[in-house]
């Protein structure tokens, strides 16, 4: 299908305004996926997020639905603005993948330097390409999320929150640059790309003067003045394990200083603190002010103590090589009763005679015993000793170690109980007491809150390594609100989800989110009208928009100063506001002013709008990948379900795979990826779409594998190719060309005929069921490969007749391509589009009916739009006439390879009534019981010959497993039917006998139902 086809398609489309859909009397199916973010062009991946929709919506507007397929643009947020300075830059990392992979033209990079631009530009191009592609978007509704009308509709819902007391004031943590001096994410990132932020607990140990201490009255160094007391203050996933702990771990062979600051909220409170010089970075952007005062040399400090905060237990300060400067403040506290790592070293450090030596440590070392804090089944009081034998894990250097820890973790979390001589907190389990613990220890100034990456390094793409930077004054969702939880938690449970196994990971997130920090210092977007110097980050702004879709058409005719909190109350929920009654306390909290609840637009736009929003809304399917689960999709439904009354909220969702190329992911910063536009130019957009659709089910991942691709094409042209060879055997018959809105209708009695039709009608139907429930390839399965499959055996089948077409033929044929292209064009719409014109279709088979309804077919059935397809059932009769044949052919072809002589003749004996009366009683018996089949047989009195009966009772016993018994049926005129047929593919002449009169070898017998017998003379 050439370029110049598709686009003439497009335009057609476009002059007739087909996808454009405004309210009406018919019923209606909106659906949206998640707009895109485009700071890049549009590859593949984006390809088959974008097609699912369009494929449903096409499919949903043959079967006679309104349907309202929107699209917008999400620019807001931070990612292009450092994009922007990188191109500003002239980054060659940044130019390269412009210039290269999103393949940006010389021109036009400069350009970029503006993040507005960027925007602008690839926005552009993804609509651009989204044409190519043939998608049925109503562009009317087209809008960018800086939109003035956009803004104003964020703000108004932002502001309702707020009035909810949805939204809280807080600290919260962010990755940082320190060099660009700005938040990063994902996108800005050369190493470390979806690295997490871990919250740990980090506790304060008192440092011990040398000589203070009774357990080792050497003369160290005064380490601690009067006034001045040190603090080691390792950090800990585990604050439980405080009770636990029996010695510190330092790493000699790094640097260590001291630090202060009079951060009194969540530092220092004036202490000295001991950390490693690589962690200043991190915690300094944790903790206001903080001051070095000077190194510290670690040697100074092993074989000294330190102070259990929890406990005041004395622990010494002992060397270990595996404490990693970077990580927390540089300092481990070691529980070797239940961390395997600690309980390694320490039998490490026990063996090694050398740093026992060097720093005396041999009385200290051998005194330490592993503490018990947490009690599991099935562990000893020392889980960490269990595990590390269980493993044979060797040493710290040992790779098993990795595997002990993880599963040690788990177990304690998830079934660990306090044990009964930890006070106060015996009995409680783990996850709950880490909690209390560390709530406790932080009120009682024992420890406080440090973030750290999950993973070292994470590293800016200026080269600069980020570090965890606490945002003051940030504004959160409180999404913990468990009222909140509850309400959403009701709208999942009314919402239809495909796949469904991913209700119980939407289920966990509704349960496991916290509060979301939903304000940025930088970036585009909207920013908050109660506190101007944050700006609405962009998963927050975009949660319920799939409403502003219904409306955005009218808005743009609209000053956006008149799209205040009256008007959006009216639109969406009827609401009058009455100024009198307002709270004027309140208005400053939610940064609005009276003149927002006055209604500014006219009453006649209004009720307009309002009967768009009330005819399209609830929003019937969400689309999006399985990567929003934990957010988008999570905070799409706790948004609805606070803001819209439960007859507006969602119906359904649909969660996609990703997509792989020729076996790896897919990454545009990677350069691993082909861009939409280019595959379009290569196979045309139909080959994309067919290819995309078929390869995989959307919630499948897939991938684009070039052989493929090429092979979907082939199908494609397949079909131009039936399509010629129909319209020339209709030449040849009668002289006239095809006219697919005239088929004149034949009744058909030929067997084949009817079996085709039937096939037709079970591949439509299968392929119906299947689009329902947005299984493109099974959709595709049925109703392309499989009905070829079919299509193919009736072209065998009815070789001899296509020299010279009868009537049926022409018209079974006509029905089958009719059909045909109709199924097919919501996956291939241009390609269709171009037969249905070619060949007679009536206006644009994007319109057309979806063929169940009105097609002929030899069933007795009444299918009606909107009715359950399957109400009309198949005919099996007329399948299993058609297996028989085959099977007949099959049989004598068998036979005749295995005597190895060409027979005259073939005569066909068939089973006499008794034996399908046999096969019914075996049925209704509905087991192959042979005693009761037999006595219920005789009872019938159907046949004399009881001994004739056992033997073929044991029969219709073996042969009742295997084959379906459908009742009885007329297996002479059957297989008379097909008898031309028949006799061609055996290569002699075929006798069907109605009896046994000519039987000479006594072969009628064996004639089952079903299962005729064989004689060749
Ligand atoms: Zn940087």
């Amino acid at each position: 299908m050439s370029k110049e086809i598709e686009k003439k398609w497009q335009e057609k489309w476009k002059e007739s305004k087909l996808f454009q859909s405004d309210h009406d009397e018919r019923k209606k199916i909106f659906l949206t996926v998640a707009y895109p973010y485009p700071s890049g062009a549009m590859h593949i991946g984006h390809g088959r997020t974008y097609t699912v929709p369009d494929v449903y919506a096409r499919f949903k507007r043959m079967q006679g639905y309104n349907v309202l397929f929107p699209m917008g643009w999400h620019v807001t947020g931070a990612p292009v603005i450092g994009i922007a300075s990188r191109i500003k830059d002239k980054d060659p990392w940044t130019l390269d993948l412009y210039e290269n992979v999103h393949k940006v033209p010389k021109n036009e990079i400069s350009k970029l330097e503006d993040p507005e631009y960027i925007v602008k530009y690839f926005s552009t191009e993804y609509h651009n390409v989204m044409d190519d592609m043939g998608y049925s978007i109503d562009w009317r509704r087209e809008f960018r999320t800086t939109d003035p009308t956009y803004k104003k509709f964020i703000e108004w819902q932002i502001k309702k929150l707020k009035k909810m007391d949805l939204i809280r004031k807080g600290n919260h943590p962010v990755k940082y640059c320190p060099h660009c001096d700005n938040p990063v994410g994902d996108h800005d990132l050369l190493e470390g790309e979806g690295v997490g932020v871990n919250e740990l607990t980090l506790l304060k140990f008192k440092i011990i003067e040398k000589n203070d201490n009774d357990t080792n009255k050497d003369n160290g160094d005064n380490i601690n003045t009067a006034n001045n007391v040190k603090y080691l203050v390792p950090a800990t996933f585990r604050p439980e394990t405080i009770y636990g702990s029996t010695n510190l771990w330092l790493n000699p062979n790094v640097e260590y200083i001291q630090v202060t600051s009079d951060d009194s909220e969540n530092g220092t409170n004036g202490e000295t603190w001991v950390i490693s010089k690589e962690s200043f970075d991190n915690i300094s952007n944790q903790i206001k002010d903080l001051k070095i005062l000077g190194d510290i040399d670690p040697e100074t400090l092993i074989g000294a103590h330190i102070e259990n905060p929890v406990t005041k237990d004395h622990h010494p300060i002992l060397p270990a090589s595996f404490v990693d400067p970077e990580y927390g403040s540089g300092s481990v506290f070691s529980v070797p009763g239940h961390a395997p790592a600690d309980y390694i070293a320490l039998e490490d450090l026990k063996n090694n005679k050398e740093l026992i030596e060097k720093y005396s440590l041999k009385d200290i070392v051998n005194k330490i015993e592993p503490l018990n804090v947490v009690t599991i089944k099935k562990y000893s009081e020392i889980p960490a000793k269990d595990v590390i034998e269980r493993l044979n894990v060797k040493n710290q250097e040992d790779p098993k170690l990795e595997e002990a820890t993880n599963e040690l973790y788990k177990v304690e979390h998830s079934k660990g109980i306090i044990s009964e001589h930890i006070p106060i907190y015996s009995g409680e389990r783990v996850s709950i007491a880490r909690e209390n613990i560390k709530k406790d220890m932080i009120s009682k100034n024992q420890a406080t809150i440090m973030y750290d990456f999950a993973e070292h390094p994470v590293i800016c793409r200026c080269g600069t390594k980020c570090v965890v930077k606490i945002m003051d004054n940030q504004w959160f969702l409180k999404y913990s609100d468990e009222e909140w939880k509850d309400e959403t938690r009701k709208l999942l449970r009314n919402e239809n989800i495909i796949p469904a196994e991913v209700r119980s990971n939407l289920e966990y997130y509704i349960g496991w989110l916290e509060d979301w920090a939903c304000s940025r210092r930088i970036g585009l977007g909207t920013k908050l009208p109660w506190d101007k110097q944050w700006l609405i980050e962009p998963l927050t702004d975009s949660t319920i928009y799939m409403s502003y879709y219904t409306i955005a058409k009218y808005l743009k005719d609209i000053n956006s100063e008149d799209l205040n909190d009256a008007f959006f109350e009216k639109i969406f929920f009827d609401n009058d506001i009455n100024i009198d009654t307002i709270d004027k306390t309140q208005l400053n909290s939610i940064g609005a002013n009276i003149d927002d609840f006055r209604l500014k637009v006219d009453e006649d736009i209004i009720n307009e709008i309002q009967n768009e929003f009330s005819y399209w809304y609830p929003l019937d399917w969400r689309l999006s990948a399985k990567d929003l689960v934990g957010n988008h999709l999570s905070f799409h439904m706790f948004h609805h379900a606070a803001i819209f009354p439960p007859e507006n909220w969602p119906q359904g969702m649909v969660v996609f795979g990703m997509g792989l190329l020729e076996g790896n992911k897919m990454s545009s910063s990677k350069g691993n990826v082909i861009l939409l536009s280019d595959a379009i130019n290569e196979y045309g957009a139909d080959v994309v779409r067919l290819f995309l659709m078929s390869s995989a089910e959307p919630w499948q991942d897939f991938d684009w594998r070039e052989k493929e691709v090429v092979g979907t094409k082939r199908r494609l042209d397949w079909f131009f190719e039936f399509a010629e060879k129909i319209e020339s055997i209709k030449m040849n018959k009668n002289k006239s060309s095809l006219d697919l809105s005239n088929i004149e209708r034949v009744d058909l009695t030929r067997k084949i005929d009817l079996w085709m039709m039937n096939q037709l009608y079970i591949r439509i139907n299968d392929a119906t069921t299947a689009l329902e429930g947005f299984q493109t390839r099974k959709a595709l399965q049925d109703s392309l490969f499989l009905l070829k499959k079919d299509v193919d055996h009736y072209m065998y089948r009815t070789k001899h007749l296509l020299e010279d077409p009868d009537e049926a033929l022409i018209f079974v044929l006509s029905s089958i391509l009719e059909s045909w292209i109709r199924i097919l064009s919501p996956f291939t719409p241009h390609s269709c589009e171009e037969l249905w014109a070619k060949y007679g279709g009536e206006g644009f088979v994007s319109e057309a009916e979806w063929p169940i309804k009105y097609q002929y077919f030899p069933m007795k059935c009444t299918p009606t739009l909107n009715l359950k397809v399957d109400s009309c059932i198949p005919s099996e009769v007329i399948e299993k006439s058609e297996e028989m044949v085959q099977s007949i052919v099959k049989d004598i072809n068998e036979i005749k390879k295995i005597v190895d002589v060409t027979p005259e003749k073939i005569h066909v004996y068939l089973a006499p009534n008794w034996k399908w009366m046999l096969y019914r009683i075996a049925d209704d018996v509905g087991k192959p019981d042979i005693g009761q089949i037999m006595g219920r047989a005789i009872g019938e009195n159907i046949h004399d010959n009881k001994k004739e009966i056992a033997e073929v009772a044991k029969k219709v016993g073996r042969e009742m497993t295997k084959t379906r018994y459908i009742g009885k049926i007329d297996e002479y005129e059957v297989l008379s039917d097909a008898l031309d047929f028949i006799s061609e593919e055996v290569g002699s002449e075929v006798i069907i006998h109605k009896d046994n009169s000519y039987d000479p070898q006594n072969k009628a017998r064996n004639a089952m139902p079903y299962k005729p017998a064989l004689f060749m003379e």
